[in-house]
Formats: C-alpha cells, sequence, structure tokens
C-alpha cells in the first residue's frame, strides 16, 4: 500500500479559501484521522484525495504516481461516504459487485471477491436482500464491503458511522479497525467526533479554518497538545481552561491566591490547562510529583457508573474533574473539597498566543 503527500494543497470556493495550505505525508498502511469542528474543511481535503473535486493549488502524490490531475477512478482510491449512497433497486450482492462489473472484471472472480469480502463482514447471508431490507448498520457494512471487494490502493472515510446509533457506532468503530489490519491499507479518516479519533488512528491531523494545527499520535495530541484549540477539542470533558499569571516559577490562578509550581517559564499572562482525569484527591499523588493544592466547592456531581464528573468551584471559576465512584461515596453538593494537581500534567499556554509553553 502506497504513502500519500498532500503538498501545500489549497482550495477555493468562490473569493472564500478553504484550505490554506495543507501539507501532510500519510505513511504506507497508516489509519490517518483528520478531526476538527464543523467547516474546517475535513471533506474537501477528503474530496481532493479522492479527485472528486479539483485542487486551486499544490500537488497530492498516492505512491510514485503524482494524482493531482488524475481522475477519480484513475487514482485507484475507494471512498466510503457517510449516507452509504447504496443503489436501491440493486440487490447487495450487485451493490458490492458493481465497481468490479464495471471494470469488466469476470463473473467467476467478481463471485469470488464479494463473498470473501461479505464473510469478512460477517453479511453473507444478506446478499440477496435490497439495501431496504437492511438496518443502518447493515447497510454501512455493505457501504464498506463494496469499497473493500475493488481492493483499493487507499480508502478514504468521511464520517462513515455518524448515521447509526451510539453503540452501533462503537462496535463498528472496532470492526471497521480489525478490517484495516487484516487489509494492511493506508486509509484517511474524516469524524468531528474526537473520541472517535482518539481510538482509531494511528495518527490524528487536528484541523481548524483550513489549516493543520497539529499531527501526531493519539497520546501525542491527548498528552502534549500544541495550542489551546487542540488542547480543547481532544478530551470529553474537556480540558479545563484557567486564566492565569506565571511568575518566578509559579502560576498564580487569577485573582485568587492559588499559586502552583510552573517550572522556569518566562514571566507573563498565561492559560492553565487541566485535564478533568488530572484532578486528585489528596495523597493520590507522590509528593514530589505535587505541582500545588486547592480548595473547591462542589457544585454538582455527574455519575456515569464507574466514575464520576464533579464540577468544582474556585473562586469564581469552575472546573470539572472526573473521579472513580469508589472515591466520591460520601461527595456531597455544597462541601468543600481540597483537590491536588499533578506538576507533569500541567499544561501552560499563551495567553495571547494560545500557544504551548512547557
Ligand atoms: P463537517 O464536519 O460539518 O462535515 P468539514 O470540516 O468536513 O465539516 P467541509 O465540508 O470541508 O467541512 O467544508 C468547509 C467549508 O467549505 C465550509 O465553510 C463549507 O460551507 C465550504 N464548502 C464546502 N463545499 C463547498 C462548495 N461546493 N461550494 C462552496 N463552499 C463549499
Amino acid at each position: 500500500m502506497p504513502r500519500i503527500i498532500l503538498d501545500n494543497i489549497r482550495k477555493n470556493f468562490g473569493a472564500e479559501e478553504i484550505l490554506k495550505g495543507i501539507d501532510l505525508v500519510i505513511e504506507d498502511g497508516e489509519f490517518t484521522v483528520l478531526v476538527g469542528p464543523s467547516g474546517c474543511g475535513k471533506t474537501t481535503l477528503l474530496r481532493l484525495v479522492a479527485g472528486l473535486d479539483e485542487v486551486s493549488g499544490g500537488r497530492i502524490s498516492i505512491g510514485d504516481t503524482d494524482v493531482t490531475d488524475l481522475e477519480p477512478r484513475e487514482r485507484d482510491v475507494a471512498m466510503v461516504f457517510q449516507n452509504y449512497a447504496l443503489y436501491p433497486h440493486m440487490s447487495v450482492f450487485e451493490n458490492m459487485g458493481f465497481g468490479l462489473k464495471a471494470r469488466n472484471i469476470d463473473a467467476g472472480e467478481i463471485k469470488r471477491r464479494v463473498e470473501q469480502t461479505a464473510a469478512m463482514l460477517g453479511i453473507i447471508d444478506l446478499l440477496g436482500r435490497k439495501p431496504r431490507e437492511l438496518s443502518g448498520g447493515q447497510q454501512q457494512r455493505v457501504a464498506i464491503g463494496r469499497a473493500v471487494v475493488r481492493d483499493p490502493r487507499v480508502f478514504l472515510f468521511d464520517e462513515p458511522l455518524s448515521n447509526l446509533d451510539a453503540r452501533l457506532r462503537i462496535e463498528m468503530r472496532t470492526e471497521l479497525l480489525k478490517l484495516h489490519r487484516a487489509l494492511n491499507s493506508t486509509a484517511i479518516y474524516v469524524t468531528h467526533d474526537q473520541e472517535e479519533a482518539m481510538t482509531m488512528g494511528d495518527r490524528i491531523v487536528v484541523m481548524d479554518d483550513g489549516e493543520i494545527q497539529q499531527v501526531g499520535t493519539p497520546r501525542e495530541i491527548f498528552f502534549h497538545p500544541n495550542n489551546l484549540l487542540v488542547a480543547s477539542f481532544i478530551g470529553s470533558p474537556p480540558m479545563n481552561q484557567l486564566p492565569g499569571r506565571i511568575a518566578d516559577s509559579r502560576f498564580e490562578i487569577s485573582d485568587s491566591g492559588v499559586t502552583l509550581l510552573a517550572g522556569s517559564l518566562a514571566t507573563g499572562a498565561a492559560v492553565l490547562g487541566i485535564r478533568p482525569e488530572d484532578i486528585h484527591l489528596p495523597g493520590d499523588i507522590a509528593a514530589e510529583r505535587l505541582a500545588g493544592e486547592m480548595m473547591c466547592r462542589v457544585e454538582v456531581i455527574e455519575l456515569l457508573g464507574a466514575r464520576a464528573i464533579v464540577t468544582l468551584a474556585v473562586d469564581g471559576l469552575e472546573l470539572k474533574a472526573v473521579f472513580e465512584e469508589r472515591h466520591i461515596v460520601d461527595m456531597v453538593v455544597g462541601q468543600d473539597l481540597l483537590v491536588v494537581l499533578d506538576q507533569d500534567r500541567l499544561h501552560f499556554f499563551g495567553a495571547e498566543s494560545g500557544l504551548r509553553l512547557n
């Protein structure tokens, strides 16, 4: 499977600049997820790779071929859409085999490939049915199957799971990853769902407003976000952001008198980012890693099951913490609560630039 190189890709619709120079290399066999807020240009970029739209500038290569000026069918990519796009009057077998038939592949070979793929996707019993006789999850499997039988060089997925209910989405997520491992294919997967990005991507590309904000493994993106945008987009509940000031290796949360160890960072206005999972109860962090403590008031407790999201107030600021249920059995709304923070898990960003400082 080939690598994909996007070199300074630009796209304008009318006077509007939608993609502002995207540089990205997707390695052979890699599952890359494009994630970002609605309208940031993810689908536009995917359509350019597929050849469904023309670039306004830049080059796209797949393997050793510059495909920028090639027709979609000459690029040997298969795209799976959110809305399945199955032919309603054709059976599952015909839908899956359609692309092969159009390439004049012989009937025996089509049958072999469709049946093999259907078995892999667990839809072999559905080959005689029409799309209207299938559930949403089954239709999406057929749409994926139709892409797989073609044995393309590259798979492009545009929010393929977003029409499915939450439970089926999680199931299909795992299925897709298994399929990817089995096929060892190169894939680009677009989603606006940060959890899908975290769980599925070998690498994640976070986009905003037509630009790449950060490229990294899920761990890099989660534990070392480059800027406030990435920090707030990835993670749920989102990272807490507390404004304040750094001076003398300490950070003071605005007007609160609460100070924390910040390490040797330049003096100035800053934003402290803390993930809800990184707010702890006293005793949970080794003394040498302690950045400081905060006295808070418990405002809301939302029990999820094994864990709970707790909203805390500190000097007029609100922040969310995630605690294990067994640690908060006696916690009540309105009580005071001392929490502690881990030095290694504090993220500092410039107040003006939003860029990471530590
Ligand atoms: P979503 O997650 O909502 O699908 P996205 O990140 O995939 O969003 P795109 O669909 O790529 O975003 O759209 C990016 C921007 O380009 C949007 O502002 C959209 O309105 C605009 N756009 C997309 N296609 C066209 C088009 N054919 N003509 C004009 N503007 C377009």
